[in-house]
Order: C-alpha cells, then sequence, then structure tokens
C-alpha cells in the first residue's frame, strides 16, 4: 500500500516537474517571437521604399544588390556604406520584373552588381533557430506528459507478494457467502495443478454486481492478498478517455502485462464503460466497441491454465453486452449487497478503530438507524462524526455525534441560520405531524424516531423512522400503508391550513414512484395482473397495445387516491392529537420517540 503510494506520489511530481518545464518552454517561445517581431519591426522602420531605390538606383548611390530568390526582398548596400553587413531591406514588388529592370539598368552603364541566393533553407533556420528549438521541446514535453499520463503502460500494480499491508478476508466485513465463494479461486491461484489435475475448469472471468462503495474492489484486492497474488487493476474509463484507438491497445497491453505476472488478478473496475450494448457504429461507440472487442478478443485468448482470473465491477450488469457474458468469458456472477445488519456492525467496528470514541457509544443501534448504506457511506459517517466532534470540541466522539452524522449523511446539513416565518414553520410543523401521526395508525411502518422542523439539506423538516429490521421482501401492505404515510404530510396541510403546499413535491415524487413499482414491477395491481411491465426499450410495450398504459395511469391515480383519503381519515379522526403535535413542534421544533409517544398514552 505505502510503495504504490510512493509510486503515485514520484509520478505526481515528475509530472508537476514537467508541466512547470512546459511553462518554461513557452514562456521563452513567448519572449523569442516578442523579440522577433520587435526587431522586424525596427527593420521596417529603416527600410527605404521601392521608389527611393529606383531614385537611388538612378543616381549611382548603390554598390551592389542580393536577392533572396522568391523572397521578395532585396538587400541593397549603399557605396558610401562602410561597413559590409549595413544593408537596406526593400520589399519588392515583383522579382522576375525587377531581375530585368536591373539588366536594363546594367546595360545602361549603371554599375550594380546582383547576386541572386537560392531560397535559403539555412537562412530560415538561422532566423528560427530559436522557435524550432522551442517548438521541438514542447512536442517532446508533450509527448512525455502523455506518456506519464499512461497512454503507453497504464494497468497499475498491486503487488500482493511483496505488501506487508496487503488486504485480506479479514478487512472484509460482512460477506459470509461472497468470501465463501471467493475461496475456492484463491485456492485456484494458490494451487492450480490440483484443480487442473482434476479437469476442473476455473472461471475466467467473474462479474461482480452492486452498487458503488459496497466494497468489491475491496474483495477483489483481497482475493489478491490471500492467494499472494500481483493484483492488476484497471478502471473502464481509463480505456475510452482521451483518443480514439487508445482502449483497444490498453487491452492488449494490461493482458500482456498479466501474461507475465501469472498467476495474478485482473480487476477492471466499472466494466459497463466499455462494454455496454453494442447498438449503433457512431462516434464514440465505435471506440467502444475496439474496445470491447479486444477485451473479448482477450478473454477468449488466454488458457485456464494461465492462471489469470479476470474480475469485473459494474452496477448495472443488464447494460451489459451479451457477448461479455458468454461462456469463457464473465459467466459468473456474484451479487454483492449493501451490508446487513450485522455486517454494517462489522464495518463500523472495523472504521472506529483508528477513530476516538467514547465509551457510550452503541454502534449496534447506529447499524440499525442506517439500513440500505454501503460500506463506504458507513466509514464516511464516522468520519463526519470525528469531524463534528472536533467542530464540538469534544475530548472523544460521543453518540450525538455519531447521530448527528447519520442525519447529516441521510437527510443533509442541518440548517441553524436559517430564518424561517411563523407561517411556514406552522406549515412544517403539521406537514410533519401529518407523516408522524399517520405512520402511527399504520400496521406495518415502521415507528417514528424523531420529527423535527429544523430545515435540513432541501428538507424543511423531516420525521425520521426506526429501522429496526433488514427486510428482503416487501408486502403489499407494507407498499399500501408506506403511500399513506407519505401522503399523510399533505393531507394534514389540507385539514388544519386549508391550503396545500410545495413542500410535499418529494413526498408525491416517492409516493408515485412507489405505486409505479407496484403495478409495473411487482405486478401488484388486481386489474393488470400479475405481469412485469419493466422493459427494456419501451418499444417492446408496444407488444401490450396502447390499452395497458391506460390502465395503468388509471390504476396509478387509484392507488394514490386511495392512500389520500386514508391519511385524511385517520387525521380527522385523530384531529386533537395533530393539533397538540404540530403545536409542540412549533415551541420546541423538535421531538422524540418518548415525547411522541406520550401524546397517546
Ligand atoms: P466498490 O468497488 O464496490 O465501489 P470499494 O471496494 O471501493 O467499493 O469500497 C469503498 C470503501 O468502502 C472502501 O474504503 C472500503 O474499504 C469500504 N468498504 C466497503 N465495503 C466494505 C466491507 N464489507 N468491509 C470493509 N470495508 C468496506
Ligand atoms: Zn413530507
Amino acid at each position: 500500500m505505502k510503495k504504490e503510494k510512493d509510486k503515485q506520489k514520484q509520478k505526481n511530481n515528475l509530472f508537476t516537474i514537467l508541466i512547470i518545464i512546459l511553462l518554461l518552454v513557452i514562456a521563452v517561445a513567448v519572449i523569442s517571437y516578442m523579440f522577433f517581431t520587435i526587431k522586424n519591426k525596427k527593420e521596417e522602420e529603416e527600410k527605404i521604399t521601392y521608389t527611393e531605390f529606383l531614385s537611388d538606383i538612378e543616381e549611382g548611390l548603390i554598390e551592389s544588390v542580393k536577392m533572396t530568390a522568391g523572397s521578395g526582398t532585396l538587400e541593397v548596400k549603399y557605396i558610401d556604406r562602410e561597413n559590409e553587413d549595413d544593408v537596406e531591406k526593400i520589399m519588392i514588388p515583383n522579382s522576375q520584373a525587377f531581375i530585368e529592370f536591373i539588366h536594363e539598368k546594367k546595360a545602361e552603364g549603371i554599375d550594380v552588381h546582383l547576386s541572386v541566393v537560392p531560397s535559403g533553407f539555412l537562412a530560415g533556420l538561422k532566423a528560427n533557430l530559436l522557435s524550432i528549438i522551442s517548438t521541438t521541446l514542447m512536442v517532446v514535453i508533450v509527448v512525455m506528459v502523455f506518456k506519464m499520463q499512461g497512454l503507453g503502460d497504464k494497468g497499475k500494480v498491486y503487488d500482493g507478494v511483496q505488501n506487508k499491508s496487503k488486504v485480506t478476508f479479514k478487512d472484509v466485513a460482512g460477506l459470509q457467502e461472497e468470501k465463501q465463494e471467493m475461496i475456492e479461486i484463491v485456492d485456484f491461484l494458490k494451487e492450480p495443478k490440483r484443480f487442473l489435475d482434476m479437469g476442473a475448469k476455473i472461471p475466467k472471468g467473474i462479474l461482480l454486481c452492486g452498487k458503488p462503495g459496497t466494497g468489491k474492489t475491496l474483495i477483489a484486492r483481497a482475493i489478491a492478498g490471500e492467494a499472494n497474488v500481483p493484483f492488476i487493476s484497471m478502471s473502464g474509463s481509463e480505456f475510452i478517455e482521451m483518443f480514439a484507438g487508445l482502449g483497444a491497445s490498453r487491452v492488449r497491453k494490461l493482458f500482456e502485462k498479466a501474461k507475465k505476472l501469472a498467476p495474478c488478478i485482473i480487476f477492471i473496475d466499472e466494466i459497463d464503460a466499455i462494454g455496454s450494448r453494442r447498438t449503433s457504429n457512431s462516434g464514440a461507440e465505435s471506440e467502444n466497441n475496439q474496445t470491447l472487442n479486444q477485451l473479448l478478443v482477450e478473454m477468449d485468448g488466454f488458457e485456464t491454465n494461465d492462471t489469470i482470473i479476470v474480475l469485473a465491477a459494474t452496477n448495472r450488469p443488464e447494460m451489459l453486452d451479451k457477448a461479455l457474458l458468454r461462456p469463457g468469458r464473465f459467466d459468473r456472477q456474484i451479487t454483492i449487497a449493501p451490508p446487513d445488519l450485522n455486517g454494517r456492525e462489522e464495518i463500523l467496528k472495523i472504521y472506529s478503530k483508528e477513530k476516538k470514541l467514547s465509551s457510550e457509544i452503541d454502534l449496534k443501534s447506529v447499524a440499525e438507524d442506517t439500513a440500505g448504506f454501503t460500506g463506504a457511506e458507513l466509514s464516511n459517517i464516522l468520519n463526519e462524526a470525528a469531524i463534528i466532534a472536533t467542530v464540538n470540541k469534544h475530548e472523544e466522539i460521543t453518540m450525538d455525534d455519531l447521530e448527528d452524522a447519520v442525519k447529516k449523511v441521510t437527510v443533509g446539513l442541518q440548517k441553524t441560520s436559517r430564518v424561517i416565518s411563523d407561517k411556514d414553520k406552522k406549515l412544517t410543523a403539521y406537514h410533519e405531524a401529518g407523516h408522524a401521526i399517520v405512520s402511527k395508525y399504520l400496521e406495518t411502518v415502521e415507528d417514528v424516531k424523531e420529527i423535527s422542523i429544523i430545515p435540513r439539506g432541501v428538507a424543511g423538516g423531516y420525521t425520521m423512522y426506526k429501522t429496526n429490521e433488514d427486510k428482503f421482501y416487501i408486502s403489499k401492505t407494507e407498499m399500501e400503508e408506506k403511500l399513506i404515510s407519505l401522503l399523510g404530510g399533505r393531507a394534514a396541510e389540507k385539514l388544519a391550513l386549508d391550503d396545500i403546499s410545495t413542500g410535499a413535491s418529494n413526498d408525491l415524487e416517492v409516493a408515485t414512484k412507489t405505486a409505479r413499482d407496484m403495478i409495473v414491477v411487482y405486478g401488484m395491481s388486481d386489474k393488470i395482473g400479475p405481469i412485469s411491465l419493466r422493459v427494456d426499450d419501451v418499444r417492446e410495450l408496444e407488444f401490450y397495445g396502447t390499452e395497458i398504459e391506460d390502465e395503468v395511469g388509471k390504476e396509478i391515480r387509484s392507488l394514490i387516491e386511495t392512500a389520500y383519503a386514508r391519511a385524511i381519515q385517520i387525521l380527522n379522526a385523530n384531529r386533537d392529537k395533530l393539533d397538540a403535535v404540530a403545536q409542540t413542534l412549533i415551541k420546541k421544533e423538535t421531538i422524540t420517540q418518548k415525547e411522541f409517544d406520550s401524546f397517546f398514552e
């Protein structure tokens, strides 16, 4: 790890030096250019005109004339000048006619010596030497910079063998099943012969699917670490940047390097950047195609006894070109889901090791509040907590700091400085109270954890729910009730203020999307039935006819309307509680779970 960082540092230093040289060269070029133009200007000032020259030649003042062929200029030496180099430069209109003119003059007895020199490569060279040098230097440097950027050799090798601080499965929290599956890969990398003797074929390519930050890179690295083999990594987007046609050659080089280092692991992050479906043959896409084709060729080209395993990561496996997923290529898929409750606690434990935590901290309860969070987000929360603790001048990170960090990451930063009018306060209070009270009367909606009308991020207020269990499936009832609690805010506004506001826009967005998913994705509508209308391409919908589109629209509206009516009904029946909670909110701004529950005792 450290070595790799040093390398990176060195590379950065060199890069800075190159940039400085580049700037120097540009400066020299600019200065020399200015110098030359000033000099030229001076020369221009001294120039005599063509007519003056003609009269001077008639008067016999001129000793000799030198002409550079094709240049249109003339160097004239006057008889009275002593210095050999003291010449005047004149522009002449047409050199051929001029030569004839001089011959005429000679014939008339005027003594003029004319010499014509071929258009001078040498003369030009002399004048332009400085700019030629600087241009060459610039070209050289630009090429070097591009080389450094890695147009040539882009794969980063993390040598798992020599690296002491290597990543192993111990560093990967949770993901038990995934690790289990990977152990067989580790064994193969360690002792390929055993597997091959048995006649087993080990997959060449494994696709890791999952949201960013779920630890795909981490687990790939851990495999290399466990097996003690080099880890070569590259990101899909690196293959397509900058110049056309380079992607394919980079892929080739990557595999060449891997073959030299085998047994080893190649890790391609964001493979969807190169491996998206091939649709047309235009521009960036055909570049994409070349890169993808090269990748396919390379995957097919090495034998299983090369002991190279290619791991690729993507967030959108459905976007990938089917050719990539054929047998012999990425024929194994492993989905890395966001960690479950235990996984989250473990990850929090790993990242809290380097932080000063107070003993009161209960990581389990933080894990409970962070369902759906990825490993990266969890480590981010601990970092935020450390920042908040520092700002608050605490000795250690307290539970409050940590909870604040969770809120900061989930709902946004608290905006205490924002001035809120009493009218807005009342509106927000009723809106949030509406969510909370409606939820209280629903079976499946989680308990309210905190209600607040202090703005955070873009939200004017928020109602936080407990998330006690990690759910795998969500029932239709749960989804319907979720709609009701989402619409509770708007319903409360309508009842208490007899007006509605823009404050519910996000609720409505989520509700509508939920309703649509219920029908289109999960087939929960009785009218439409258990079919999936989730299609890759809108044209596929034609198959169902326009009738079904109308039907979907009607069903979405009906789901939302039913939910809204139910929210109104609950709030109507509990109007006293709505008023009480809203008034308390206006006074105290934040209500905890305990305080909220006391309204219902
Ligand atoms: P991905 O490649 O899926 O986008 P990374 O592997 O780069 O995610 O992980 C992002 C960050 O989150 C890393 O710092 C990693 O250490 C951390 N992380 C993610 N999942 C885990 C996990 N299960 N255990 C420990 N750390 C994790
Ligand atoms: Zn709301």
